[in-house]
C-alpha cells in the first residue's frame, strides 16, 4: 500500500505491555487507526489545547515563584493547586476538598486595555472615559489596587481599522517580543514591544497581575470572558461573580457583542462598562481578604473552527451562515441542523457526530482567517475556595521557615 514497508504500516498498532505514556495509547491515535477522522482531529485538538494550557499554567506558576517568595511558600503554591486540580477533576468530584482555602497572590496591578483592535469601539471609548475619570479621582480612592488604563493600538484606532499592518493580538509571542527592534517591522510588532515594556515583561514578576483586554464581536455572544486555562481560578471566580451580579448573560479577554466594527452601540458599551466595574470590584474585594466560596462553573472549551464552504478554484465563499443558525451563539447545534445556506439557496447541514455549542458565529474579522464559526464543548469546572494571601501570613511563613532552618 503506497510502497510503505510493513514496519511503517504497523508502527501505530497497539501491543501489550507498552508504557502508559506510549504515544500509541493516545486516544486520537486510536480513533485515527479506526478511520474515525473527524473524532480523531477533534480529540487531537483537545489534547493539544490541554497540553498548551498545562504549559501556560506551569509558566505562570514559574513566573509567580520567581518573585521574592521564600522557598517554603513556593512549594505550597506549586503543590496545592496541582493536587487540587487532580482531586477536583475526579469523575464524580467525590474527592473535592471543599473546605480547603487556596491562597493566591495579591492582584496589585490591573491593566484595562481598549482598542487592541482599533475598530472595536466600546473598549476604545470606555478606556478614554476611564482615563478622564482617573484624572479627577484622588489617589486614595483607588483603594487596594492600581488600575492602569491602556489604549493598545492608537494608530489603528485613528484609522478605525482592526490593525494597520498585522493583528496586534498575534504579536505577543516570546519570540516576537524578544527579537530586536527594527523600524522596518510592522507597526504592531513595534507596538507590542512598547506594551510589553509597559505591562510586562511577559511572564516576569514585574508584569501586571491581571489584564482585562476589551473586545467587541459582531457575533451575538453577550458578555463573554475568554480565559486561557480552565485552572485559572482568578478568572473563573471573576466569571462566577459576574454571572451572579449582572443580568446580562455572561459566558480575561472580554468579548461583547453583537456590535458591528467601527460602530458603538450604547447597550453594548454599557454592558462592557458594568462588566469592567464588576471585575475591578471583585479585585478590590479579593485584595481586601474576602473569601470566595468554591463551587462549579460551566465553561465552553473550543473544539474546532469551521470555515465557509468555498469554491475550489477561486477560494471565494459560496454560502453564508444559515438564517436558523445566525445569532444563536451558545445554543446547542445538533448533527444535521442547518449550518450554511448557499448563494443558490441550498441548505448545508452540520455533519459532526457530536452536538456542540457554536460561538463567534459570522464574526466579521474572521472571514480573513477562514472561520465561519467555532464549536465548543460545555464542561463543568470545579472551583476551590480562594482568598488572597495576607501579608502577615507571608511574614509568618517566612519566620517559620527561618526558625526551622536554624
Ligand atoms: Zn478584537
Amino acid at each position: 500500500m503506497y510502497y510503505f514497508t510493513s514496519l511503517a504500516l504497523s508502527l501505530n498498532e497497539l501491543e501489550d505491555g507498552v508504557a502508559p505514556t506510549d504515544s500509541r495509547r493516545r486516544p486520537d491515535q486510536r480513533l485515527m487507526e479506526d478511520g474515525r477522522w473527524e473524532e480523531a482531529n477533534a480529540e487531537k485538538q483537545r489534547l493539544e489545547e490541554k497540553q498548551r494550557s498545562a504549559r501556560r499554567e506551569r509558566e505562570r506558576e514559574a513566573a509567580s515563584q520567581r518573585t521574592s517568595e521564600p522557598i517554603r511558600r513556593r512549594c505550597t503554591s506549586r503543590e496545592l493547586p496541582g493536587t487540587l486540580v487532580r482531586a477536583l477533576r475526579g469523575p464524580d468530584h467525590s474527592e473535592m476538598e471543599v473546605d480547603k482555602v487556596v491562597h493566591l497572590p495579591r492582584l496589585s496591578r490591573v491593566a484595562v486595555c481598549g482598542g487592541t483592535h482599533g475598530n472595536e469601539l466600546s473598549g476604545v471609548y470606555l478606556v478614554k472615559e476611564m482615563l478622564k475619570a482617573k484624572n479627577v479621582m484622588k489617589e486614595e480612592e483607588e483603594g487596594h489596587v492600581s488600575v492602569l488604563m491602556v489604549l493598545s493600538n492608537p494608530w489603528a484606532m485613528q484609522q478605525c481599522r482592526r490593525y494597520v499592518n498585522t493583528d496586534l493580538n498575534r504579536c505577543f509571542t516570546h519570540a516576537a517580543l524578544s527579537g530586536p527592534v527594527s523600524k522596518k517591522d510592522p507597526y504592531e510588532m513595534i507596538r507590542s514591544k512598547e506594551l510589553n515594556a509597559m505591562l510586562g515583561p511577559k511572564g516576569s514578576p514585574e508584569a501586571v497581575d491581571l489584564v482585562c483586554d476589551l473586545h467587541n464581536t459582531t457575533s451575538n455572544m453577550g458578555l463573554c470572558l475568554i480565559a486561557y486555562s480552565d485552572c485559572d481560578w482568578i478568572c473563573l471566580h471573576i466569571f462566577r461573580y459576574l454571572q451572579a451580579s449582572t443580568t446580562v448573560p455572561t459566558r480575561s479577554t472580554m468579548e461583547i457583542g453583537p456590535q458591528p466594527h467601527g460602530v458603538v452601540r450604547s447597550n453594548i458599551y454599557t454592558t462592557m462598562k458594568y462588566g469592567v466595574q464588576h471585575v475591578l470590584d471583585w479585585v478590590r474585594f479579593y485584595n481586601s481578604g474576602t473569601v470566595f466560596e468554591g463551587g462549579f462553573v460551566d465553561v465552553y472549551t473550543m473544539v474546532k473552527n469551521i470555515d465557509y464552504p468555498r469554491d475550489g478554484e477561486t477560494r471565494n465563499i459560496t454560502a453564508a451562515i444559515h438564517p436558523q443558525l445566525q445569532d444563536r451563539d451558545f445554543c446547542l447545534l445538533h448533527p444535521e441542523d442547518p449550518l450554511f445556506q448557499t448563494f443558490s439557496g441550498e441548505t448545508l447541514r452540520y455533519k459532526g457526530k457530536e452536538p456542540l455549542y457554536p460561538f463567534f458565529i459570522n464574526e466579521c474579522a474572521y472571514y480573513e482567517k477562514g472561520i465561519a464559526l467555532s464549536l465548543a464543548r460545555k464542561r463543568r469546572v470545579a472551583l476551590p475556595r480562594i482568598r488572597v494571601r495576607a501579608e502577615q501570613e507571608q511574614q509568618a511563613n517566612e519566620q517559620g521557615f527561618a526558625s526551622e532552618e536554624e
